[in-house]
């Protein structure tokens, strides 16, 4: 029933609009005027003034008849750099870039799975449940479009996204994380004349971090210092350095121990940086700002969601496991509001990179598990 080459035009003419993030508004109009001829009730919500894009998140109501609750399906409409003038090339399994740019796959595949599966629902006049299709802007930069979503607007409490690889994965558990800043203060010196009058913010941050956890705690927790500036001119002892974070866990206690480990580690390394000058001691100090980035996603293989989509995957005879990432997506989001959302795989590979390509055999797997789970849950 899926249309494949109905889809990969879809998912061509959808690439071939630039929307990094920030910039979604003309792939929204686009959609906007797809999802109102499918029949649904449209509406863009003003995300976009709050994080500064040129249009908000588009939320379509398609009505359904099926009782038991409608249901969410979403994608992203922005994606990374490279990402202008996309050209996409057919092969015979896929499709892939000229390799100038990325693809867009990430999430372009998954827009194009709703809007097909909608329209089979459409036209082969299925019974279906009321269908929400939630397409975000600035998942890229931060989960930020789904952030400032009013979710409570929605009447869905299971769903699914689709924005990850593999079609054979519902990812079902992925970490919450914390963001962070540190800024170490020092006290700055010339240093050549007087260095023992100033203190190295540069030297307190570097001895923070060689004694820090980082990079794989354990199973379930990661954590990064993934940006550092500082400093002003090398005949300058440093008063100043920022230094960007993050950690991650699937375990809330054991995030929690990470990020305060982390923040540790630059207290205990400006404490010990101490000078006397005019007759009064000067220290290093830290200012610690840590922040939660996004909830976890958590569910059990009983959830809701979990089992049609399984169902689905049965009654097709295509295999699909459940699985758990160390990433964050819209999910997190919607789970943190106390919907039941999983992320199911769109056949998306080497995403974020030039040589990204999607495979149309899996692209057409999950719109027909998607198109499956609507029709028998
Ligand atoms: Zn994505």
């Amino acid at each position: 029933m899926i249309q494949s080459e109905r889809m990969i035009k879809t998912f061509t003419e959808l690439v071939r609009i630039d929307s990094l993030s920030r910039e979604e508004g003309k792939i929204a109009r686009q959609l906007v005027g797809r999802l109102k001829k499918l029949g649904c009730r449209v509406r863009v919500d003003d995300a976009g003034k709050k994080v500064g894009g040129n249009t908000g998140n588009v939320i379509a109501t398609f009505p359904g008849k099926k009782p038991g609750g409608p249901v969410l399906l979403s994608a992203h409409m922005d994606t990374v750099v490279p990402g202008r003038g996309i050209k996409p090339i057919i092969e015979s399994d896929r499709i892939r870039t000229d390799g100038t740019t990325i693809l867009g796959g990430d999430d372009k595949s998954g827009l194009a799975i709703i809007l097909e599966v909608l329209a089979v629902l459409k036209e082969r006049k299925i019974p279906h449940p009321t269908i929400e299709a939630v397409f975000t802007i600035c998942e890229e930069a931060g989960l930020v479009g789904a952030k400032h979503l009013d979710i409570r607007s929605l009447k869905s409490r299971h769903g699914l996204v689709l924005d990850s690889c593999p079609a054979d994965s519902l990812f079902t558990r992925g970490p919450a994380a914390d963001k962070m800043e540190f800024t170490v203060h020092g006290l700055a010196s010339h240093a050549g004349v007087c260095p023992e009058e100033g203190i190295s913010a540069i030297r307190v941050a570097a001895e923070a971090i060689a004694r820090m956890r980082l990079g794989r705690i354990d199973a379930e927790t990661t954590a990064n210092l993934g940006l550092i500036e500082g400093g002003s001119a090398v005949n300058i002892v440093p008063d100043r350095v920022v230094i960007h974070g993050e950690a991650r866990s699937h375990d809330e206690l054991k995030l929690a121990a990470q990020s305060s480990h982390m923040a540790g580690c630059f207290r205990e390394a400006a404490d010990s940086h101490r000078i006397v000058k005019d007759g009064r001691e000067v220290r290093a100090t830290v200012e610690s700002k840590i922040a939660r980035d996004y909830p976890r996603m958590n569910l059990g293989e009983d959830a809701p969601v979990v089992k049609w989509v399984m169902a689905a995957a049965k009654k097709l005879g295509v295999p699909i496991a459940c699985r758990k990432t160390g990433g964050g997506c819209d999910a997190n989001i919607f789970n943190g509001h106390g919907l039941n959302v999983a992320n199911l795989g769109t056949g998306m590979r080497e995403i974020h990179t030039v040589n990204e390509y999607l495979l149309l055999n899996e692209f057409q797997q999950t719109a027909r598990v998607v198109l499956e789970m609507l029709r028998f849950k």
